[in-house]
């Protein structure tokens, strides 16, 4: 069966926001949800493909690889990573494996089999705020992180005051029960203690018998140049620790570039408005632009129109992947000159007549235009 749209499915716009995408996910999800709906198998499709369609939306790096390969670039049943197969998403894959490793997530759940279970610790993800010069050039980032550490007062025991948990007197440290069912007896873990083969009695109140408190550590990231909003580094290993000795997860810093006071970043060019005078943009000349390496002088023709884009060409981003230096995009905005004195004022006015009869040659835009706004209503008899 073709796979449906997964804007489609959570009903919302190609362009909604995240918090649109949220809102309309919790509606579906809340309608269809197992427990509201009891052997309902049709329920239970619409829930899981609420489920999966949201897990891609709301994943700024999932989405846009969904809006640009469609199913092939985040497809789930792949088991996560695209692998050998034909299409854009390996390839989608391998662009960014050096920096930012599996951009599609890890799966995560028990590892191994057999008692006692080990899972796996959640992955984490952490925004960061780049201005625009650290992203272009790169840096090195510290961050502070929540993570657990071992609890001082009990000295990782869980016990009050750091003495030794007593051994369990259900299984007598076993961590595990036989049950006589009828014939059989079964082994199996142990309610009281979990299979932990001890127990507490007299939790340590500083981490209520957990054994370790909440803390945060500070780590180092050394962000590439050219990184850009919705990239994101994976650092291994640093997300939350496993539970029962399995493998801690990953922490995704993801990357937020804030708005820069003149350039606007479209991929690998910079874009920026240059203010010009009236006078320059008729008469020609030079107006001084800022680049990401210092300011430049640009050159302007006479006769430069508004809205006219000049390109520096070299000046923009060097993407993260290193392919392409970009250029920076000038686009000139002719200022109208305001509060004028008598004698601007009449110098412009003779100026103004000093064109009479001659605004083909001057101003060819208007005097074409004002034309064919004379042959329309003509032509209609308005
Ligand atoms: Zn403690
Ligand atoms: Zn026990």
């Amino acid at each position: 069966m073709a796979k449906r749209d997964y804007y489609e499915i959570l009903g919302v716009a190609r362009n909604a926001s995240d918090a649109e995408i949220k809102k309309a996910y919790r509606r579906m999800a809340q309608k269809y949800h197992p427990d509201r709906n009891p052997d309902n198998d049709e329920a239970l499709e619409h829930f899981k493909e609420a489920k999966e369609a949201y897990e891609i939306l709301s994943d700024a790096q999932k989405r846009a690889a969904y809006d640009q390969f469609g199913h092939a670039g985040v497809d789930p049943s792949m088991g996560g990573r695209p692998g050998g197969g034909p299409g854009p998403g390996p390839d989608f894959s391998d662009i960014f494996s050096d920096v930012f490793g599996d951009i599609f997530g890890g799966g995560r759940g028990p590892r191994g089999g057999g008692r006692p279970r080990a899972y796996r610790g959640a992955d984490l993800r952490y925004n960061l705020e780049l201005n625009l010069e650290d992203a272009v050039r790169g840096t090195e980032a510290q961050i502070r992180v929540p993570t657990h550490v071992e609890c001082g007062a009990c000295k990782g025991s869980g016990v009050k005051g750091g003495g030794a948990p007593q051994t369990c007197p259900t299984c007598r440290g076993h961590g595990d029960v036989r049950v006589q069912q009828g014939f059989f007896s079964i082994q199996q873990t142990c309610p009281r203690c979990g299979g932990s083969g001890s127990i507490i009695t007299d939790p340590c109140p500083q981490c209520r018998g957990r054994g370790r408190v909440e803390d945060r550590k500070t780590l180092n990231v050394r962000i590439p140049a050219g990184v850009d909003t919705g990239d994101r580094i994976r650092l291994s290993g640093e997300g939350e620790p496993g539970e029962r000795g399995g493998p801690p997860g990953d922490l995704y810093v993801q990357i937020v570039v804030t708005p820069h006071e003149f350039f606007e970043r479209d991929g690998a060019d910079l874009r920026c408005d240059v203010p010009v005078d009236i006078v320059t943009a008729t008469l020609g000349g030079e107006v001084e632009v800022p680049t990401m390496d210092g300011r430049v002088n640009l050159r302007i023709p006479a006769g430069t129109q508004p809205g006219r884009v000049f390109r520096l060409r070299g000046k923009g981003v060097k993407t993260v992947r290193g392919d392409r230096q970009g250029d920076l995009l000038c686009r000139l905005q002719v200022e109208i000159p305001v509060n004028l004195n008598r004698q601007q004022r009449e110098l412009l006015e003779q100026f103004g007549q000093s064109l009479e009869g001659t605004a083909e040659r001057h101003t060819p835009q208007t005097s074409s235009w004002l034309d064919r706004v004379k042959q329309f209503l003509e032509e209609w008899r308005l």
